[in-house]
């Protein structure tokens, strides 16, 4: 269980921008852009290589609500950016799938 889980059953606060049946966004606590919000299924997947195809419906899901997570804070038309951080090398900190969605200013490419 990660600090996740402790938002997802409102154990620690968060600033929720979305929920569903399937997954839960909310701002992330150190944002790095104007706009920061992190995208998670309500499923305890650890990282991407724990995907599988049983978590195809649920994976796609995430990936339609994210654009809508965007056009809600604003950012859909001058664009933004999602990533999914996986483990040691990418800096992943938290072991439960988030999707960042970050916007708001114009983003480095490439990552550092
Ligand atoms: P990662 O580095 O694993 O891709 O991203 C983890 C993100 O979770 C970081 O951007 C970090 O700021 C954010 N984060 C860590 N703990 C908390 C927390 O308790 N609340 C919120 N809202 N964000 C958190």
């Amino acid at each position: 269980m990660t600090i996740f889980t402790k938002i997802l059953n409102r154990e620690i606060p968060a600033k929720i921008v979305y929920e569903d049946e399937h997954c839960l966004a909310f701002r992330d606590v150190n944002p790095q852009a104007p706009t920061h919000v992190l995208l998670i299924p309500k499923l305890e997947i650890p990282t991407m290589n724990d995907v599988n195809d049983s978590h195809r419906d649920l994976m796609g899901h995430l990936m339609v609500v994210a654009p809508r997570i965007a056009e809600q804070e604003g950012i859909a038309r001058d664009g933004y950016r999602l990533v999914v951080n996986t483990n040691a090398n990418a800096g992943q900190t938290v072991a439960h799938i988030h999707i960042h969605i970050i916007g708001g200013r114009a983003l480095g490419w490439p990552p550092g």
